[in-house]
């Protein structure tokens, strides 16, 4: 592996360019190979692979991403890093950087024109401060994304996975569990990263389900359902959905538990994403 991902090349690069790490954009930059080397085996990176990377910071897992696949986009907000990722990344013809905002720029347009379409494999030790926007611009907008494979803090990869009834599951776990099968790849001591983050961090890939798994009447519906029934965990459902200011009586939304064959005493976070979708979907056959 390129020693890119020692302390010792790290600290040399970014001391000769004068960049001063930013907290407020989530800069904690890997220095180990063998958590490289598991993300690289997460991904399956294959020569045929077309790679998007969020914050590339001086191109370390860019750079043994360009080495096993067919092109890498990244895309990083930071100005300052672009004359070093120009230097890091010169002899890696196939990766081109793209100096924006993840949240701001048009990916699909992105991924059509620079990554021959798709599907594409996100890959990325993402910026924390906005971990949950970037996966559920992925998961949730038309984007054609196969896997997800990415570092997050370890709580919010313990969301993303938890099973109902846990004290994790949340609307994150659904959401994130409608789109995708989650798997945990791997945890990461803080020690493994310069500037050291204040949380422990966790591996986690996502593979996106090419046919929907679940048969949904109504997206929209499903989802504010689910932030209901979250929205206030200690209460019942019944009362969760019918003090949310949902479009339904609470005799409707009783009678939709009951046909669901839910128990109306039941805290949202004990429904299975079956149940959800098997409530919304009588809900909206009741409302139309
Ligand atoms: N990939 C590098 C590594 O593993 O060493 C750096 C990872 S660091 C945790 C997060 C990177 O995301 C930083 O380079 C940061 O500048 C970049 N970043 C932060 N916010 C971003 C945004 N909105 N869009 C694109 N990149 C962003």
């Amino acid at each position: 592996m390129d020693k890119l991902s020692s302390v010792k090349t790290t600290k040399e690069i970014v001391e000769r360019y004068g960049f001063k790490f930013s907290k407020s954009l989530g800069q904690n930059f890997l220095v180990n190979s063998n958590i490289i080397q598991k993300i690289l085996d997460g991904a399956q990176i294959g020569q045929d692979d077309y790679i998007l990377e969020v914050g590339p910071g001086i191109g370390t897992l860019t750079k043994e991403m360009a080495k096993l696949s067919k092109k890498v986009v990244a895309v990083e907000i930071d100005k300052k890093l672009i004359p070093i990722l120009s230097e890091t990344l010169k002899d890696n013809e196939n990766v081109e950087v793209i100096n924006e905002d993840i949240l701001k720029c048009d990916v699909k347009k992105i991924v059509d024109e620079k990554l021959n379409g798709g599907p594409i494999k996100l890959v990325a030790n993402l910026p924390y401060y906005i971990t949950t926007p970037i996966v559920m611009k992925f998961l949730e907008e038309d984007i054609p994304v196969s896997h997800i494979v990415v570092m997050v803090q370890k709580e919010v990869a313990d969301r993303m996975k938890a099973s109902p009834g846990t004290k994790d599951y949340g609307a994150l776990s659904v959401a994130v569990q409608y789109y995708s099968d989650v798997d945990i790849i791997t945890t990461v001591p803080k020690t493994m990263f310069i500037p050291q983050p204040n949380v422990e961090s966790t591996v986690i890939r996502l593979k996106s389900y090419t046919q929907p798994k679940y048969d949904l009447i109504d997206k929209d519906l499903f989802f504010r359902l689910v932030k209901a029934s979250f929205s206030k965990r200690r209460k019942t459902i019944l009362n969760a959905l019918s003090t949310y200011g949902l479009e339904f009586t609470k005799d409707e939304i009783k009678s939709a538990l009951e046909e669901a064959n839910i128990q109306e005493t039941r805290r949202g976070e004990t429904l299975s994403i079956e149940e959800f979708v098997k409530l919304a979907n009588i809900m909206k056959k009741k409302s139309t």
